[in-house]
Protein backbone atom coordinates (compact mmCIF):
# COMPACT_ATOMS: atom_id res chain seq x y z
CA UNK A 1 0.00 0.00 0.00
CA UNK A 2 3.33 2.37 1.20
CA UNK A 3 4.82 1.82 -2.19
CA UNK A 4 1.46 2.12 -4.50
CA UNK A 5 0.62 5.83 -2.37
CA UNK A 6 4.10 6.59 -3.26
CA UNK A 7 3.49 5.46 -6.95
CA UNK A 8 0.82 8.16 -6.52
CA UNK A 9 2.50 11.13 -5.61
CA UNK A 10 4.97 10.23 -8.01
CA UNK A 11 2.93 10.40 -10.93
CA UNK A 12 1.80 13.44 -9.70
CA UNK A 13 4.79 15.27 -9.09
CA UNK A 14 5.73 14.14 -12.90
CA UNK A 15 2.40 15.02 -14.10
CA UNK A 16 3.04 18.86 -12.67
CA UNK A 17 6.62 18.58 -13.82
CA UNK A 18 5.45 18.13 -17.20
CA UNK A 19 2.65 20.50 -17.31
CA UNK A 20 5.58 22.84 -16.59
CA UNK A 21 8.02 21.54 -18.55
CA UNK A 22 5.68 21.77 -21.55
CA UNK A 23 4.10 24.95 -20.68
CA UNK A 24 0.90 23.87 -19.96
CA UNK A 25 -0.98 25.35 -16.64
CA UNK A 26 -3.75 25.22 -14.84
CA UNK A 27 -6.77 25.40 -16.35
CA UNK A 28 -7.49 28.35 -13.52
CA UNK A 29 -4.62 30.25 -14.54
CA UNK A 30 -5.56 32.28 -17.50
CA UNK A 31 -3.16 32.03 -20.19
CA UNK A 32 -1.41 34.91 -21.86
CA UNK A 33 0.82 35.66 -25.08
CA UNK A 34 3.69 38.48 -25.05
CA UNK A 35 5.48 39.99 -27.85
CA UNK A 36 9.03 42.11 -27.47
CA UNK A 37 10.95 43.50 -29.96
CA UNK A 38 14.47 42.68 -29.40
CA UNK A 39 15.59 44.92 -32.27
CA UNK A 40 14.64 47.08 -34.45
CA UNK A 41 17.41 47.85 -37.06
CA UNK A 42 16.56 47.13 -40.56
CA UNK A 43 19.97 46.09 -42.51
CA UNK A 44 23.45 45.74 -41.78
CA UNK A 45 23.80 49.76 -40.72
CA UNK A 46 23.83 50.54 -37.06
CA UNK A 47 21.47 53.80 -35.93
CA UNK A 48 21.83 54.70 -32.04
CA UNK A 49 22.73 51.57 -30.57
CA UNK A 50 19.87 49.67 -31.91
CA UNK A 51 20.12 45.86 -32.16
CA UNK A 52 19.39 43.78 -34.82
CA UNK A 53 16.23 42.48 -35.87
CA UNK A 54 14.64 39.82 -33.58
CA UNK A 55 11.46 38.94 -31.70
CA UNK A 56 10.61 37.36 -28.39
CA UNK A 57 7.79 35.37 -28.18
CA UNK A 58 6.20 34.15 -24.44
CA UNK A 59 3.48 31.97 -23.55
CA UNK A 60 2.28 31.37 -20.21
CA UNK A 61 0.17 32.57 -17.20
CA UNK A 62 0.43 35.60 -14.24
CA UNK A 63 2.05 32.73 -12.59
CA UNK A 64 5.00 32.70 -14.50
CA UNK A 65 5.20 36.55 -15.41
CA UNK A 66 3.78 34.86 -19.03
CA UNK A 67 7.25 33.48 -19.71
CA UNK A 68 6.68 29.73 -19.54
CA UNK A 69 7.76 29.16 -23.02
CA UNK A 70 10.44 31.63 -24.72
CA UNK A 71 10.90 31.49 -28.43
CA UNK A 72 13.16 33.57 -29.94
CA UNK A 73 12.90 34.60 -34.07
CA UNK A 74 16.07 36.29 -35.39
CA UNK A 75 19.20 37.23 -33.24
CA UNK A 76 20.91 40.46 -34.72
CA UNK A 77 23.30 41.88 -33.12
CA UNK A 78 22.64 42.93 -29.94
CA UNK A 79 20.21 40.19 -29.16
CA UNK A 80 22.05 38.92 -25.94
CA UNK A 81 22.15 42.91 -24.28
CA UNK A 82 17.97 43.72 -24.79
CA UNK A 83 17.51 39.64 -23.68
CA UNK A 84 19.49 41.01 -20.16
CA UNK A 85 17.46 43.86 -20.34
CA UNK A 86 14.39 42.00 -19.98
CA UNK A 87 15.97 39.66 -17.35
CA UNK A 88 15.75 36.57 -19.82
CA UNK A 89 19.41 34.50 -19.60
CA UNK A 90 19.73 32.89 -23.13
CA UNK A 91 20.21 29.69 -21.22
CA UNK A 92 16.09 29.98 -20.69
CA UNK A 93 15.34 30.33 -24.24
CA UNK A 94 13.39 26.65 -25.70
CA UNK A 95 13.82 27.30 -29.32
CA UNK A 96 15.28 30.02 -31.93
CA UNK A 97 13.63 30.56 -35.31
CA UNK A 98 15.94 32.29 -38.14
CA UNK A 99 14.02 33.50 -40.80
CA UNK A 100 17.05 33.93 -43.45
CA UNK A 101 21.22 33.77 -43.71
CA UNK A 102 21.43 37.01 -43.38
CA UNK A 103 23.54 38.49 -41.17
CA UNK A 104 21.31 41.67 -39.28
CA UNK A 105 19.32 38.74 -38.42
CA UNK A 106 21.96 35.99 -37.59
CA UNK A 107 25.06 37.70 -36.08
CA UNK A 108 23.66 37.76 -32.68
CA UNK A 109 23.65 33.95 -32.38
CA UNK A 110 27.50 33.42 -31.86
CA UNK A 111 27.51 35.42 -29.00
CA UNK A 112 24.18 34.15 -27.35
CA UNK A 113 25.68 30.80 -28.03
CA UNK A 114 29.29 31.21 -26.55
CA UNK A 115 27.31 32.74 -23.56
CA UNK A 116 25.06 29.52 -23.35
CA UNK A 117 27.93 27.12 -23.66
CA UNK A 118 30.58 29.15 -21.01
CA UNK A 119 27.92 28.63 -18.16
CA UNK A 120 25.21 26.32 -19.02
CA UNK A 121 26.96 23.48 -20.98
CA UNK A 122 25.27 21.17 -18.86
CA UNK A 123 22.57 21.79 -21.61
CA UNK A 124 19.66 21.40 -22.41
CA UNK A 125 20.39 21.96 -26.15
CA UNK A 126 18.40 24.70 -27.48
CA UNK A 127 16.38 23.87 -31.06
CA UNK A 128 17.50 26.10 -33.93
CA UNK A 129 14.67 26.30 -36.26
CA UNK A 130 16.11 27.19 -40.46
CA UNK A 131 15.28 26.03 -43.20
CA UNK A 132 16.67 23.28 -45.32
CA UNK A 133 19.68 23.91 -47.14
CA UNK A 134 18.70 26.33 -50.32
CA UNK A 135 20.55 26.81 -53.86
CA UNK A 136 20.30 29.99 -55.05
CA UNK A 137 19.85 29.91 -59.07
CA UNK A 138 23.18 31.50 -59.05
CA UNK A 139 24.35 28.13 -57.32
CA UNK A 140 25.88 29.77 -53.93
CA UNK A 141 23.65 27.51 -50.96
CA UNK A 142 22.22 29.61 -47.75
CA UNK A 143 22.45 27.32 -45.06
CA UNK A 144 21.40 27.55 -41.34
CA UNK A 145 22.51 23.80 -41.00
CA UNK A 146 26.25 25.12 -41.72
CA UNK A 147 25.90 28.15 -39.79
CA UNK A 148 24.82 26.33 -36.07
CA UNK A 149 27.51 23.87 -37.06
CA UNK A 150 30.70 26.49 -37.56
CA UNK A 151 28.99 28.64 -34.90
CA UNK A 152 32.19 28.57 -32.62
CA UNK A 153 34.86 27.86 -34.96
CA UNK A 154 36.62 31.37 -34.81
CA UNK A 155 36.99 31.05 -31.32
CA UNK A 156 38.04 27.34 -31.65
CA UNK A 157 40.61 28.58 -34.23
CA UNK A 158 42.03 31.30 -32.11
CA UNK A 159 42.75 28.75 -29.57
CA UNK A 160 40.36 30.23 -26.65
CA UNK A 161 38.24 27.34 -26.47
CA UNK A 162 41.69 24.90 -26.04
CA UNK A 163 42.23 27.11 -23.22
CA UNK A 164 38.55 27.37 -21.68
CA UNK A 165 38.21 23.48 -22.03
CA UNK A 166 41.89 23.28 -19.98
CA UNK A 167 40.36 25.72 -17.45
CA UNK A 168 36.49 24.17 -16.87
CA UNK A 169 36.77 20.26 -18.88
CA UNK A 170 33.33 19.58 -17.76
CA UNK A 171 32.31 21.91 -20.65
CA UNK A 172 30.99 20.43 -24.10
CA UNK A 173 34.13 19.93 -26.13
CA UNK A 174 32.61 21.32 -29.29
CA UNK A 175 32.10 24.45 -28.54
CA UNK A 176 28.46 26.64 -28.79
CA UNK A 177 27.81 24.24 -31.73
CA UNK A 178 27.45 21.21 -29.34
CA UNK A 179 24.27 23.11 -27.57
CA UNK A 180 22.88 23.58 -30.96
CA UNK A 181 20.13 21.03 -31.94
CA UNK A 182 19.40 21.82 -35.50
CA UNK A 183 15.42 21.26 -36.74
CA UNK A 184 15.64 21.82 -40.08
CA UNK A 185 12.46 21.96 -42.41
CA UNK A 186 12.12 21.74 -46.01
CA UNK A 187 10.47 24.50 -47.78
CA UNK A 188 6.44 24.99 -48.05
CA UNK A 189 4.09 26.67 -49.95
CA UNK A 190 1.33 26.07 -47.62
CA UNK A 191 1.69 26.54 -43.31
CA UNK A 192 3.07 23.79 -41.85
CA UNK A 193 3.68 22.92 -38.56
CA UNK A 194 7.25 23.26 -37.58
CA UNK A 195 7.82 23.21 -34.12
CA UNK A 196 5.97 22.45 -30.79
CA UNK A 197 5.52 22.86 -26.87
CA UNK A 198 1.97 21.72 -25.04
CA UNK A 199 -0.10 24.62 -26.38
CA UNK A 200 2.28 26.46 -28.50
CA UNK A 201 2.64 25.79 -31.70
CA UNK A 202 4.93 26.94 -34.49
CA UNK A 203 3.88 27.01 -37.99
CA UNK A 204 5.95 28.24 -41.21
CA UNK A 205 5.99 28.83 -44.51
CA UNK A 206 8.94 29.62 -47.27
CA UNK A 207 8.75 33.21 -48.69
CA UNK A 208 10.75 35.38 -50.91
CA UNK A 209 13.68 37.40 -49.80
CA UNK A 210 16.16 35.50 -50.50
CA UNK A 211 16.20 31.59 -50.67
CA UNK A 212 15.54 29.75 -47.61
CA UNK A 213 13.36 33.48 -46.19
CA UNK A 214 10.98 31.49 -43.95
CA UNK A 215 7.97 33.08 -42.19
CA UNK A 216 6.60 32.21 -38.87
CA UNK A 217 3.38 31.91 -37.26
CA UNK A 218 3.35 30.82 -33.52
CA UNK A 219 -1.02 29.95 -32.29
CA UNK A 220 -1.45 29.31 -28.43
CA UNK A 221 -4.58 29.76 -26.76
CA UNK A 222 -4.21 33.42 -25.80
CA UNK A 223 -3.33 34.27 -29.53
CA UNK A 224 -1.58 34.54 -32.46
CA UNK A 225 1.29 36.26 -34.29
CA UNK A 226 3.13 35.87 -37.41
CA UNK A 227 6.56 36.52 -37.55
CA UNK A 228 6.97 37.78 -41.31
CA UNK A 229 10.86 38.61 -41.51
CA UNK A 230 11.93 40.35 -44.28
CA UNK A 231 9.76 38.54 -46.38
CA UNK A 232 8.54 40.11 -50.01
CA UNK A 233 6.20 39.53 -53.23
CA UNK A 234 7.05 36.77 -55.25
CA UNK A 235 7.49 39.07 -58.26
CA UNK A 236 11.27 40.93 -57.85
CA UNK A 237 10.09 44.28 -59.12
CA UNK A 238 6.64 45.98 -60.46
CA UNK A 239 4.11 45.77 -62.09
CA UNK A 240 2.59 43.35 -59.70
CA UNK A 241 -0.16 43.59 -56.78
CA UNK A 242 2.03 44.88 -53.86
CA UNK A 243 5.26 44.27 -52.25
CA UNK A 244 4.07 41.93 -49.56
CA UNK A 245 4.42 38.54 -49.83
CA UNK A 246 1.21 36.33 -50.87
CA UNK A 247 2.52 33.48 -48.74
CA UNK A 248 2.69 35.50 -45.45
CA UNK A 249 -0.52 37.20 -45.95
CA UNK A 250 -1.86 33.47 -46.33
CA UNK A 251 -0.07 32.28 -42.78
CA UNK A 252 -1.60 35.52 -41.43
CA UNK A 253 -4.94 34.89 -41.93
CA UNK A 254 -7.07 35.54 -38.63
CA UNK A 255 -3.58 36.09 -36.96
CA UNK A 256 -3.81 38.68 -34.30
CA UNK A 257 -0.80 40.03 -34.37
CA UNK A 258 1.81 40.55 -37.12
CA UNK A 259 5.23 41.81 -37.07
CA UNK A 260 7.07 42.42 -40.24
CA UNK A 261 10.40 44.15 -41.54
CA UNK A 262 9.29 47.41 -43.07
CA UNK A 263 10.29 50.11 -45.60
CA UNK A 264 8.90 53.55 -46.06
CA UNK A 265 7.95 54.76 -49.36
CA UNK A 266 9.66 57.20 -49.29
CA UNK A 267 13.25 55.39 -50.34
CA UNK A 268 11.55 54.00 -53.56
CA UNK A 269 12.97 54.56 -57.07
CA UNK A 270 12.95 57.99 -58.33
CA UNK A 271 12.20 60.02 -54.85
CA UNK A 272 15.67 60.57 -54.24
CA UNK A 273 17.13 58.17 -52.12
CA UNK A 274 19.66 56.73 -54.55
CA UNK A 275 18.55 53.71 -52.77
CA UNK A 276 19.12 50.56 -55.17
CA UNK A 277 15.94 49.39 -56.25
CA UNK A 278 16.56 45.55 -56.18
CA UNK A 279 16.84 45.86 -52.34
CA UNK A 280 13.81 48.57 -51.95
CA UNK A 281 11.62 45.78 -53.89
CA UNK A 282 12.46 42.98 -52.06
CA UNK A 283 11.27 44.07 -48.83
CA UNK A 284 7.62 45.03 -47.80
CA UNK A 285 6.45 48.65 -47.58
CA UNK A 286 4.23 50.01 -44.65
CA UNK A 287 1.85 50.84 -47.00
CA UNK A 288 1.08 47.41 -48.63
CA UNK A 289 1.52 45.94 -44.95
CA UNK A 290 -1.53 48.09 -44.03
CA UNK A 291 -3.23 46.53 -46.45
CA UNK A 292 -2.34 43.69 -46.03
CA UNK A 293 -3.63 43.30 -42.65
CA UNK A 294 -6.49 44.53 -42.93
CA UNK A 295 -7.11 41.96 -45.58
CA UNK A 296 -6.12 39.25 -43.02
CA UNK A 297 -8.17 40.96 -40.18
CA UNK A 298 -5.17 41.37 -37.65
CA UNK A 299 -6.12 43.59 -34.63
CA UNK A 300 -2.00 44.78 -34.28
CA UNK A 301 0.83 45.35 -36.70
CA UNK A 302 3.77 45.82 -34.97
CA UNK A 303 6.38 47.53 -37.94
CA UNK A 304 9.62 46.18 -37.03
CA UNK A 305 13.57 46.22 -39.04
CA UNK A 306 12.40 49.90 -40.13
CA UNK A 307 14.13 50.86 -43.41
CA UNK A 308 14.91 53.97 -42.40
CA UNK A 309 15.05 54.21 -38.66
CA UNK A 310 13.25 56.77 -37.22
CA UNK A 311 14.98 60.16 -36.64
CA UNK A 312 17.98 58.91 -38.95
CA UNK A 313 18.93 61.34 -41.97
CA UNK A 314 20.48 58.56 -43.84
CA UNK A 315 19.97 54.48 -44.22
CA UNK A 316 24.11 53.74 -44.17
CA UNK A 317 24.75 56.01 -47.31
CA UNK A 318 21.57 56.61 -48.45
CA UNK A 319 19.72 60.02 -47.90
CA UNK A 320 16.15 60.02 -46.43
CA UNK A 321 14.35 62.22 -49.00
CA UNK A 322 12.33 65.17 -47.43
CA UNK A 323 14.25 64.00 -44.27
CA UNK A 324 14.64 61.81 -41.24
CA UNK A 325 11.13 60.10 -40.76
CA UNK A 326 8.90 60.06 -37.25
CA UNK A 327 6.40 57.77 -35.68
CA UNK A 328 3.86 59.82 -37.32
CA UNK A 329 5.76 59.28 -40.77
CA UNK A 330 4.76 55.86 -40.34
CA UNK A 331 1.78 55.24 -38.96
CA UNK A 332 0.46 57.60 -41.87
CA UNK A 333 2.11 55.42 -44.33
CA UNK A 334 0.30 51.98 -43.02
CA UNK A 335 -2.97 54.34 -42.84
CA UNK A 336 -2.86 54.91 -46.84
CA UNK A 337 -2.94 50.91 -47.08
CA UNK A 338 -6.12 51.57 -45.18
CA UNK A 339 -5.22 49.91 -41.96
CA UNK A 340 -7.13 51.23 -38.83
CA UNK A 341 -6.55 48.34 -36.09
CA UNK A 342 -3.20 49.37 -33.39
CA UNK A 343 -0.36 50.29 -35.34
CA UNK A 344 3.07 49.76 -33.53
CA UNK A 345 6.24 51.65 -35.08
CA UNK A 346 8.78 49.21 -33.62
CA UNK A 347 11.35 50.37 -30.98
CA UNK A 348 13.80 48.69 -28.84
CA UNK A 349 12.09 46.26 -26.26
CA UNK A 350 8.05 47.26 -27.32
CA UNK A 351 6.05 44.57 -25.56
CA UNK A 352 2.25 43.71 -26.53
CA UNK A 353 0.98 41.42 -24.76
CA UNK A 354 -2.38 39.52 -25.52
CA UNK A 355 -5.43 39.43 -23.41
CA UNK A 356 -4.48 43.22 -22.70
CA UNK A 357 -3.62 44.06 -19.31
ZN1 LIG B 1 17.11 42.17 -42.89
Amino acid sequence: MKSNLNLLSSSAAALAFAAVAFGGMAASAAPCLKVTLTGTQGGPPVFMGQAGAGTLVQYGSDENKCGAVKLQFDTGRGTTQRLSQMRVPVGKLNAIFITHMHSDHTEGLGDMMQLRWHFNSKGPKVDLVVSEDAKSPRGHVLSGRNFAKHIGDALIQSGEMAQRLAENPKRLPGGPADLINVVAFPPAKQPTQVWSSGDVKVSAINSRHIPGHASYRVDTPAGSVVIGGDAGNDKPKPPRDASTSAQVEKLAMGADIIVHSTIHPVMGPGKGSGFPPPIYFRQSTATDLGAMAKRTGSKHLMLTHLIPPMGAKKQGPYPIPGGALDEAGYKSAVGAGGFTGNTIVGTELVTLQLPAK
